[in-house]
C-alpha cells in the first residue's frame, strides 16, 4: 500500500533537496501536551517533537525543539504534572536547531545530563555548526552542548527507564534513534522514537562521491535498514507530520506495528530520488 506519511524531517517538499527556511510556522506553534502510552509523553510543539518518558526515580526528555520552544516544552512538562527538576536526562536525535536549539537551556533549568551519539556530541559542542553535516550553512547554529557519548547499541537508564540507542546516520553523520517499552493497564508496547531519515544537503553536498564521506550512501541504506527492522509498536518521529504522530493520537490509533517499515519505504524512496539527482547532475 501507498505509504500516507506527508513529510519527512526537516522537508516539508520531496522535490526540495536544498536546505528549507527554518521559519516553518509550526515549528514554534504550541500542542497541548498528551500521553502517548503508558509514561511517554508528547511535550513538544505542532512542529518538532519532544517527547518526555517519566519514572518515579526521574525522567528522560527526548529532544527539545528550537531555541525560542524552551519555556513551551518546560510548559508543557509542568502542565502534565511533572517536575523540571525530574527531568534527569535528555537526549538528542540529531544536532540540527529544530531538535537541539533548546537542549541548552532545558538542561540548565533541569539540571539533566544531555546523551547522544559521539559524532552527535561532536556537533552538539559546536552549536550545530558541523562542516561535516550535509545541510552545513555557517552562521545558523545555537547554544553549543556539552553531551555524553551512547554508542550504537548502547542503553541510557534512569531509575527503571532503558532507553537504547540506535546509529542511523545519513540525515547527518550523528543521527540517533531510540527506543524503549512502555507500559499501560498491564500491556507492553515498543515504542520508537526515529531520527529523520530524510536525504536533504545545503545544495551543494552531494552524498554519492563526497570524498571525505566515501560511505555515506551505504550508511544511509542501512540506517534505513535498522529502522524499518526494529520492533514498531508504536512510532514517534522528529516532526510529527513525518508519520502523522498528531493525528494518529487524535484517532486514538497511534499502534501500528507496520509504521516503521512505511517510514523506511518512504526515506528509500527519498534517497533513490536525491541520488537521481546527483547522477543527472553529475560532472
Ligand atoms: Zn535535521
Amino acid at each position: 500500500m501507498r505509504p500516507t506519511f506527508l513529510a519527512l524531517a526537516c522537508v516539508a517538499s520531496l522535490s526540495a533537496v536544498a536546505l528549507p527556511a527554518l521559519a516553518a510556522p509550526e515549528w514554534t506553534q504550541p500542542v497541548k501536551p498528551f500521553r502517548i502510552y503508558g509514561n511517554t509523553y508528547y511535550v513538544g510543539s505542532r512542529g518538532p517533537t519532544a517527547v518526555l518518558v517519566t519514572s518515579p526515580q526521574g525522567h528522560v526528555l527526548v529532544d527539545a525543539t528550537l531555541p525560542e520552544n524552551a519555556t513551551m516544552v518546560e510548559a508543557n512538562i509542568r502542565a502534565l504534572g511533572f517536575k523540571l527538576s525530574d527531568v534527569k536526562v535528555i537526549l538528542n536525535s540529531h544536532a540540527h536547531i529544530d531538535h537541539a536549539g533548546a537542549i541548552a537551556q532545558v538542561a540548565h533549568d533541569t539540571g539533566a545530563t544531555v546523551y547522544a551519539s559521539a559524532l552527535g556530541a561532536k556537533s552538539l559542542a559546536l552549536g550545530g555548526q558541523d562542516p561535516d553535516d550535509p545541510q552545513y550553512e555557517p552562521g545558523k547554529g545555537y547554544s553549543p552542548v556539552k553531551a555524553t557519548v551512547v554508542s550504537d547499541a548502547g542503553h541510557v537508564r534512569v531509575g527503571p527507564l532503558d532507553i537504547q540507542a540506535h546509529a542511523t546516520p545519513g540525515h547527518t553523520p550523528g543521527s540517533t534513534s531510540w527506543t524503549w517499552r512502555s507500559c499501560q493497564g498491564g500491556k507492553c508496547v515498543d515504542i520508537v522514537y526515529a531520527d529523520s531519515l530524510t536525504a536533504l544537503t545545503n545544495g551543494t553536498y552531494r552524498y554519492t562521491d563526497a570524498p571525505e564521506h566515501p560511505h555515506r550512501v551505504e550508511d544511509f541504506r542501512k540506517s534505513i535498514a535498522t529502522v524499518a527492522a526494529l520492533p514498531c509498536g508504536i512510532l514517534i518521529t522528529t516532526h510529527p507530520d513525518a508519520s502523522d504522530v498528531l493525528e494518529r493520537a487524535a484517532r486514538g490509533k497511534l499502534e501500528d506495528p507496520g509504521a516503521c517499515r512505511v517510514l523506511a519505504a518512504h526515506a528509500n524512496e527519498r534517497l533513490d530520488a536525491l541520488l537521481a539527482k546527483e547522477a543527472a547532475e553529475s560532472p
